[in-house]
């Protein structure tokens, strides 16, 4: 039945040497039903999921039937966690393949929370329900507003429990994404006993990402400033949107520049750069305002693995890398400053710009403004943010912002509208994420949960039905931290 759905496989992936990957198919599961799936984005990928009945669906994204033309994989894979170079791998995914889309645009379709593979350790290979819907929320979030990233195709509940502090319902997330390749696959390869593995891997990510690079005088080092550009971009838009991913782990840094791999994420309510959510972020390495630097971190740790191909003289090759990660900083900073001249409506560039900015961010700070709702509110006043135009310090960068609107040549219609397109009304806040979980993984109830896909899909609308979503948390409501 499943070849009627329109699947086109092709996996360049498992045509890699053989350490790159464990042949390896999901596990079953006992009753598969699936509790979300997403139309839209099989409609995007050519998909007709409407060709199966409901048993079907859940047969399929639950990893129990193989779609026509998969060829199930756990890659493997390495990285440095919180500082510290492990091994590691698809613990607890499968890779089904690389399906292409009607334009012939290549995607993995992988299952995550399959069942368990050479890579799990010590871990059941399995997912509990409410991290799984998370992923799809903030994923499809991130879409929406925007921001590069991995898709949810669908989760299916399997019918078994997991056991995490307490039993909880299972469930199987079907991601979508350019590739699965990692700062951490680089790492991995360069670790194995073949010394062509990482100029193997280099090449098939040129092929299959930036083919454009195949003819560049030196296609390694130009592989190295393209990642360096694709996340200082992606970083950028992270800050830019208040969004804290909580564990870049170099095994969760994407080569292809999406955000991968949603754990304990979230959006920031009120304004402050040390901001941390995830509970096993101890010393907030990975708080808000510190991402940039962690992000290059890791690009060091992907250009050590280059390094060998950049030049044959280590030395020439070491400078010429380090030259790479160094202009990091400029490149985010120069991402960063351009989203936010959007977000202010600032069309022409003015050497102030950037202390307007930041004098804006700190009166935020001072006043534990909500980060969304102030920038939102610049639009108009026809969205209450708080008592903010009846503060003098806030007064007072209102009459320098205007006054530099009012230096531009462009018609202010100009400004809202790109204004309008850069500060979303919408994001979705930990403490409606929270509560739309529970009442799905706890009472089985997905009302609150397609409400909240469907306001975060459309996040810079003006929608009435969706305006209850930009209220902050009270102070009861609040969440402090989030798990993996
Ligand atoms: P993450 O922190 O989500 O990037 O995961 C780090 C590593 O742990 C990856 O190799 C995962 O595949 C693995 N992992 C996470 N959860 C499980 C699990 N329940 N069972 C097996 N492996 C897991
Ligand atoms: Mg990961
Ligand atoms: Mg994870």
């Amino acid at each position: 039945a499943n070849d009627r759905v329109g699947w086109r496989f092709d996996n360049s992936y498992a045509r890699l040497p053989d350490y790159f990957f464990a042949q390896m198919s999901p596990v079953p599961v006992r009753a598969p039903q699936t509790v979300i799936l997403n139309p839209v984005l099989a409609e995007s990928l050519g998909l007709d999921i409407g060709a199966l009945t409901a048993e079907e669906v859940a047969l399929l994204f639950s990893g129990n039937v193989m779609p026509q033309g998969a060829q199930p994989i756990a890659q493997a894979y390495a990285g440095h966690q919180f500082g510290h170079f492990t091994m590691l791998g698809d613990g607890r995914a499968i890779l089904l393949g690389e399906h292409l889309t009607p334009t012939n645009e290549r995607f993995d379709i992988q299952l995550k929370g399959s069942g368990q593979t050479p890579f799990s350790r010590r871990g059941d290979g399995r997912a509990a329900l409410a991290p799984m819907l998370r992923e799809y929320i903030i994923s499809e979030a991130m879409h929406g507003l925007g921001i590069p990233s991995t898709r949810s195709l669908a989760v299916a509940t399997t019918g078994e429990q997991v056991m995490r502090e307490t039993l909880l319902p299972g469930a199987i997330l079907t991601r979508v994404a350019a590739s699965h390749l990692r700062v951490g696959t680089f790492e991995y390869a360069a670790g194995q006993s073949d010394v062509n593995a990482i100029r193997i891997l280099a090449d098939y990510t040129i092929q299959r990402h930036y083919s454009d690079l195949k003819d560049a005088t030196n296609p390694y080092l130009s592989l190295l400033n393209r990642v360096i550009e694709r996340q200082a971009a992606l970083i950028a838009k992270w800050l830019l949107s208040g969004f804290i991913h909580g564990v870049m782990n170099t095994d969760n840094m994407s080569i292809s520049g999406e955000t991968i791999d949603y754990g304990p994420c979230a959006f920031m309510d009120a304004y402050n750069p040390n901001t941390v959510f995830s509970s096993i972020d101890q010393n907030g390495r990975y708080r808000y305002s510190n991402q940039p630097l962690m992000a290059q971190w890791n690009l060091a740790r992907l250009a050590e693995t280059l390094l060998p191909m950049i030049d044959p003289v280590q030395e020439k090759a070491v400078t010429l890398a380090e030259e790479a990660i160094h202009a990091f900083p400029e490149i985010y900073q120069s991402e960063w400053m351009a989203g936010m001249r959007k977000k202010l409506g600032l069309i022409t560039e003015e050497a102030n710009d950037p202390e307007l900015i930041t004098d804006l961010l700190t009166w935020m700070y001072q006043h534990q403004a909500d980060y969304t709702n102030t920038f939102r509110a610049l639009i108009s006043e026809a969205f209450p943010g708080g008592n903010m135009f009846q503060d003098a310090g806030f007064e007072a960068w209102y009459v320098r912002w205007q006054a530099r609107l009012a230096r531009q040549p462009e018609p202010k219609e100009i400004s809202l509208r790109l204004m309008q397109v850069n500060n979303p009304a919408i994001i979705p806040r930990n403490h409606r994420v929270e509560e739309a979980l529970s009442a799905a993984s706890e009472q089985g109830d997905y009302t609150l949960i397609q409400q909240l896909i469907a306001a975060v899909a459309n996040p810079y609308a003006d929608v009435a039905e969706y305006y209850e979503y930009r209220t902050p948390p009270a102070p009861s409501e609040r969440v402090y931290q989030t798990f993996c």
